[in-house]
């Protein structure tokens, strides 16, 4: 038997993989790669991406040598190094994930392109970044496909969904050896978000045992109150993929109320998967063009939107758990982009590219498609409806207490009024008045 490969690429586990299951089932020994690829860590790496991926990568290299095997890692271009090992081990096959953006598709391109030159074959395996492949399914009516959720939800639930696969009983040791894990610092300068979660596959089944084993039962009712904090935090895990979503649903009960509100956002996250895999300009272009918008070219309400100093207290609390945590619940994101979309009027773009910089979970189809959606230019079939974030706060944080978790100066105005400061006298000094008028002042 010849070796293979399986590279490793947004699918940082062992268990339901699909390409270390097929390269396993292909050739021995399999080498596990995974390339520090420095374009995409120019174009993409931020301070807490990368601490959560080097823990991710450590994690993974510890199961894989509970396995008998251990992560290759190699620093420099993915196709040039994927194709050295291959020429070093006579290699015959390669195996990566299929993944949705324009990048990872040319990626591919080129890996099939080099590798045929060496007589070695590509596998791209499908179902591994999402639980349906983008394109599996398509609107009856026609088209590459669904751009309105519910119909596309309709199908997803009675699409089949696989059944998690187990990581491999046992791993042969590579034949080659790569390079050490670098420190963050050496990636990417500057300091991660102080209460930044931890990477890993390990990590993340915890997460996802922590969650199904009880907090789940009350999603319907609690995620969107941001006072509870009651979302699984599952986001980062599965942007790397140190859990797949054929795994989590495998672990959720999805008759139960809870469990079924909770597996229909993991839907969401197909859904703009496919968006953007049709349609890969959508990452920076309107989705849908509005012809008479005009955005408002404003850099210093950007900076008070980006600092957490608009003088909204939901919206400043929202920005300021972003930057501690690299992380925010879906109803806090929607506030804040549709804060600054619709009541500045701010370019969506300008909003994303901050989301990119500072979200552990950045993603380019959910970040991207949601901030398009918030801006009414994307998959929303109401593209004019504003948030106002006055009535979002007293409906979602009825007592203040989430603004009072990340605005401590504002902790002692009593209970409600905390979302309305300008009525309580606050020193400028203190917390910034208002940027903008709203509705319910
Ligand atoms: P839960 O509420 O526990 O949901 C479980 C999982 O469902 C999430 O982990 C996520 O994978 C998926 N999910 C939930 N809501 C959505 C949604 N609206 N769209 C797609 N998938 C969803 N999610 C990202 O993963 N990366 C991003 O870069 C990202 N950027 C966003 C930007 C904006 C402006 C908005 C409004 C939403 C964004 N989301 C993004 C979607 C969503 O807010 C996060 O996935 C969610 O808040 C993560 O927290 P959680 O894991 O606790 O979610």
């Amino acid at each position: 038997m010849t070796a293979s490969i399986a590279l490793f690429t947004r699918d940082l586990r062992v268990h339901d993989n699909p390409v270390l299951t097929a390269a396993h089932q292909a050739g021995e020994p399999v080498i596990p790669l995974f390339v520090l690829d420095d374009d995409i860590l120019a174009r993409f790496a931020t301070p807490n991406r990368v601490r959560f991926l080097l823990a991710a990568l450590t994690e993974l290299d510890a199961e894989l040598r509970a396995l008998g095997s251990q992560l290759v890692v190699r620093r420099g271009d993915t196709v040039t190094e994927t194709a050295r090992i291959a020429e070093e081990t006579g290699a015959g096959s390669v195996h990566i994930a299929a993944d949705v953006s324009g990048y990872s598709v040319r990626r591919a391109d080129r890996l099939h392109a080099r590798l045929s030159e060496l007589d070695c074959a590509l596998h791209v395996h499908g179902s591994s970044v999402t639980a349906i492949d983008p394109g599996a399914l398509r609107p009856s009516g026609g088209g590459d496909h669904f751009a309105v959720f519910t119909p596309y939800f309709r199908r997803w639930v009675e699409a089949n969904q696989r059944t998690p696969l187990s990581a491999p009983r046992r791993l042969t040791p590579p034949p080659v050896t790569g390079v050490p894990l670098p420190e963050p610092a050496d990636l990417c300068p500057g300091s991660s978000s102080p209460q930044l979660v931890v990477g890993g596959s390990a990590t993340g089944r915890k997460v996802l045992r922590e969650w199904v084993s009880g907090p789940i039962a009350d999603y319907a009712e609690r995620a969107d109150r941001l006072d509870f904090d009651a979302t699984s935090h599952l986001s980062p895990y599965l942007h790397f993929g140190c859990l797949s979503t054929v795994q989590i649903l495998a672990a959720v009960d999805s008759a139960s109320e809870g469990g079924q509100a909770f597996v229909r956002q993991l839907a969401w996250r197909d859904f703009h998967h496919q968006v953007l895999a049709a349609r890969p300009n959508a990452a920076w272009s309107d989705y849908r063009s509005r012809p008479n918008n005009t955005w408002r070219d404003d850099p210093q309400a950007v900076r008070a939107w980006q600092a957490g100093e608009t003088g909204f207290p939901v919206v400043d609390a929202g920005m300021r758990q972003l930057r501690a945590q690299g992380w925010m619940a879906g109803r806090a994101r929607m506030i804040v982009a549709g804060f600054l979309t619709k009541s500045l009027g701010v370019d969506w773009r300008i909003g994303a590219r901050y989301f990119l910089d500072w979200l552990v979970d950045a993603d380019l189809a959910n970040n991207q498609l949601n901030w398009q959606w918030a801006a009414g230019t994307g998959t929303d079939t109401r593209p004019n409806r504003k948030l106002n974030p006055l009535r979002q706060a007293d409906r979602f944080d009825p007592d203040g207490t989430y603004v009072r978790r990340w605005l401590p100066e504002l902790a002692d105005l009593p209970g409600n009024g905390i979302h309305r400061p300008w009525r309580e006298n606050i020193d400028p000094a203190t917390y910034p008045a208002p940027i903008v008028e709203c509705a319910g002042m």
